[in-house]
């Protein structure tokens, strides 16, 4: 005889239980979102280094249990009170940009990137690697119809960074870019620095990669262990841009003297390790060495218009949330081909 249920149907997430403990796949209540919020369906979630900082707790004042991920794509799936500009079933995503204060300095001039008190996704809140998340308004982005789900996730991290860096660098079409490091950032930079028109020197260790690089945009490929890549770039006249995406602050320090004159190096791999440059490295030539993070919402959107438009798409590799540790493993290996994306 079927006995009737009147809880909420559980959902499975994977989260972590404490600063550097292993993935835990648990039971959870669906949650239910308040006023100003979403609940999504999530149906794909990025798995981006950046996780590191939820794993091992690397980023202060994290409550725990967390669930990680910042690249959520997936639909709407309940309204919370005053939503009224979002619909039932929209598709949906969620970057890095979890949601800003609107009251900080930096938001009252308009810089919501620069939140002081900016949520992060499965950092401030639970994040993706769950099959239903809530989050605020503000953190929505809109994702088009041709751009799967699996397509969609990587680009509100990986691709927005490497978008956004790019689109804001000052290099014009026929400029020399150089793209070092071919992985989940970079393989997605190289396209998007095709499509905006520069002449694009892709950087990778080894030669395994100069074919890939090539067919994703390239149109040189510099091995940065067979030769001096800053000396390369000078014999092409110097980059114009450098956008450093392995997460190697030698391999960066060594990078710097491949600038052209007015040239600038843009810093998007994170790593806690100190860049090593001499000022008179900057000085001549007038370089410059600029950090970026990620953008806001409707930066996202753009940076899924234009893939949409160009053709730009992550190269990924999926596994099921049941597998959020391997699939994490397999990001941490530096092995992916490129990005790797949970489905649910
Ligand atoms: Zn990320
Ligand atoms: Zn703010």
């Amino acid at each position: 005889m079927a006995i009737a249920k009147t809880a909420i149907a559980p959902m499975k997430a994977a989260q972590i239980p404490k600063p550097g403990a292993d993935f835990e796949i648990v039971e959870r209540e669906i949650p239910n979102p308040t006023a100003g919020q979403v609940r999504i369906k999530v149906q794909a979630c990025g798995v981006c280094h950046s996780d590191v900082l939820t794993k091992e707790g690397a980023w202060p004042g994290i409550q725990y249990p967390r669930v990680p991920g910042h690249e959520v794509a997936g639909f709407i799936d309940e309204l919370g009170a005053g939503v009224t500009t979002w619909k039932k079933g929209q598709r949906v995503g969620v970057g890095w940009h979890g949601g800003q204060d609107n009251t900080c300095i930096s938001c009252r001039r308009g810089d919501f990137r620069n939140c002081r008190n900016l949520k992060i996704p499965g950092i401030s809140y639970d994040g993706g690697y769950q099959q239903y998340m809530v989050a605020p308004v503000e953190a929505l982005v809109a994702i088009p119809e041709s751009l799967s789900d699996v397509e969609a996730a990587p680009l509100l991290c990986a691709g927005i960074t490497t978008f956004n860096a790019l689109r804001h660098s000052g290099a014009l079409p026929s400029d020399l870019v150089a793209v070092q490091g071919i992985g989940g950032l970079g393989h997605l930079g190289i396209q998007f620095a095709n499509k905006f028109g520069y002449k694009v020197a892709a950087i990778g260790r080894g030669p395994e990669n100069a074919a890939l690089a090539k067919k994703l945009g390239a149109s040189v490929y510099i091995d940065s262990k067979a030769t001096n890549a800053a000396a390369e770039l000078q014999k092409l006249g110097g980059a114009q841009v450098i956008m450093a995406t392995a997460p190697s602050s030698k391999a960066m320090s060594e990078l710097i003297d491949g600038l052209a004159p007015n040239g600038k190096f843009i810093v998007i791999g994170a790593t806690f390790e100190p860049i090593e440059v001499a000022p008179v490295q900057l000085i001549v030539g007038s370089k410059s060495i600029q950090g970026w993070a990620a953008g806001t919402p409707t930066d996202s959107e753009d940076t899924l218009q234009f893939a949409e438009l160009t053709g730009v798409r992550p190269m990924i590799e999926t596994y099921p949330l049941e597998k959020a540790a391997e699939g994490y493993e397999r990001m941490l290996s530096g092995k992916a081909q490129f990005r790797v994306v949970l489905t649910m």
